[in-house]
């Protein structure tokens, strides 16, 4: 286990100065000059290197390197979206849950953290290292608001510890009322925002039912950048009904030149199990959906069925390869199948999970993983609230949830599957695992895998998909199972 320092909450609370304020606000007499908005930060000196996988597979459970905080709320739910995420009147108005929320998230961490300090001992110990990544994702955390978000940080950094150099991440939809000011989220801890562009396609954009124009991607993208922010990523959909290579070109195009250090682009699902409008029970709980549980409504599910005669998987494939195109011609790495980065804001959060690093998580339908063991909790609001604020003096509880032990057949081909999404691949030693030998040996035969030569004077030969067999990769996948 790598050991790491803890930052002070007091260290947490004093980033470098940002730029001055007023001169943000003034509108710029000239373009930006995007060649100095694209250079990349210098990372402090002992970040460590990128999360990389284990192998033999890790079956033991071990204090997390990461934390997930899962922020149900949106202002209004997209048709295709599989997220726990409530909307409407939970998010804005006088019913809103999310005062309720932010003091049951405020309870979740203390208990999580208490049992993580049973486990291994307090945080910003070799047995503990403080967290190396946090990251707000949803739903939509950019409209809990800075304070707030301050206040979870704040919590985090004291009980879970947040090293140094720690990559803190927040979700954020592009439109004006959404992404909140990028020069507080600088302020309160943030160094990294991700952005739901989708496209920047008005067509595209009203099918999708989002709320944001194009042009809000980019003035995001801009004004994070201005702000400071470490590094930006704005997510791209392709095999979007009525999208054509050329539109989805013009997005990515449009993403680039706006400067953005990520890009991560996901063919867009549609729910193929249940546009038959069968509610399925909550994984947690086992309860029918209920209106407080972002399950999509049957108006979402028929959308769907009618969308998804608009998809294409050959057209799909041809934007695949157009975007490793454009982004490696444009100094993106696909570090993964479906993310591009500039060297040096690859998001060291998902490389855990691509690496099977432990990572907690807290919120309603989020999902953790210590080494061993995953853990997912209730995807309903209400049961998430209804264990963490008791009405009747109980004293609060986690919220329910259920889990499941990884048996070492499970570890082995979670190991082969999440390795191989990546660029790096898995050791080339990995090869020889006699349990996967079939499959491997039917990838590299198939021209899907490769073992690479390593780096000059190195020995660190590695295991990986190649160009083909990323394109294809389910097809390798289904053979570690
Ligand atoms: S904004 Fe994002 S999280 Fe919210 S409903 Fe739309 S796709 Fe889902």
């Amino acid at each position: 286990m790598r050991v790491r320092g803890i930052a002070s909450p007091a260290a947490r609370r004093e980033p470098t100065p940002p730029p001055d304020r007023a001169a943000l606000r003034e509108p710029p007499t000239r373009p930006p000059d995007r060649a100095a908005l694209r250079e990349s930060p210098i990372p402090p000196p002992d970040t460590p290197p990128l999360p990389e996988p284990t192998w033999p597979p890790r079956t033991t459970p071990g204090p997390p390197l990461g934390l997930y905080v899962h922020v149900p709320f949106c202002v209004s739910r997209c048709p295709y979206c599989d997220f726990a995420v409530v909307a409407g009147a939970a998010t804005r108005g006088p019913r809103n849950r999310i005062g309720a929320f932010l003091a049951a998230l405020e309870t979740e961490l203390r208990l999580r953290a208490d049992a993580l300090d049973e486990r291994f001992g307090p945080p910003g110990t070799p047995v503990r290292p403080a967290l190396e990544t946090c990251y707000l994702g949803g739903g939509t955390p950019s409209l809990l608001g800075p304070a707030a978000v301050e206040r979870i940080l704040r919590s985090i950094a004291d009980r879970f510890g947040l090293a140094p150099w720690a990559e803190v991440s927040l979700e954020a939809n592009p439109g004006p009322d959404e992404r909140g000011d990028p020069l507080a989220w600088r302020q309160v801890g943030v160094t990294r925002l991700s952005f739901g562009g989708q496209s920047l396609d008005p067509a595209e954009l009203r099918t999708l039912g989002r709320r944001h124009r194009p042009a809000d991607v980019v003035a995001a993208v801009e004004a994070a950048r201005r702000a400071g922010i470490g590094s930006v990523n704005v997510d791209l959909l392709y095999d979007v009904p009525g999208q054509t290579l050329a539109s989805f070109a013009a997005s990515l195009a449009a993403v680039i030149e706006a400067g953005a250090d990520h890009v991560s682009c996901y063919a867009l699902e549609l729910g193929v199990g249940e546009v038959d409008g069968a509610a399925s029970p909550d994984r947690a709980t086992g309860e029918a959906v209920t209106p407080d549980r972002s399950a999509p409504g049957r108006g979402a599910l028929v959308w769907r069925r009618r969308m998804r005669a608009g998809q294409d998987p050959d057209r799909a494939a041809a934007m695949y390869e157009l975007a490793a195109e454009r982004l490696a011609a444009a100094g993106y790495r696909g570090y993964e199948l479906s993310n591009w980065a500039r060297p040096g804001h690859e998001s060291r959060h998902n490389l855990l999970y691509w690496a099977r690093w432990p990572v907690e998580a807290v919120g309603p339908g989020a999902h953790a993983f210590d080494g061993a063991v995953r853990r997912w909790t209730t995807a309903s609001l209400e049961a998430y609230l209804a264990a963490l604020v008791p009405r009747d003096g109980r004293p609060p509880e986690p919220p329910p949830g259920g889990r499941e032990v990884l048996d070492p057949a499970t570890a082995r081909a979670e190991t082969w599957i999440l390795g191989l999404r990546t660029e790096r691949g898995l050791p080339a030693f990995a090869a020889e695992d006699a349990a996967a030998g079939e499959a491997v040996a039917w990838a590299m035969a198939a021209g899907l895998m490769e073992v690479t030569a390593g780096e000059p004077g190195t020995s660190d030969r590695r295991v990986r998909l190649t160009r083909r067999g990323r394109l294809l990769s389910n097809e390798v996948f289904v053979r570690f199972v």
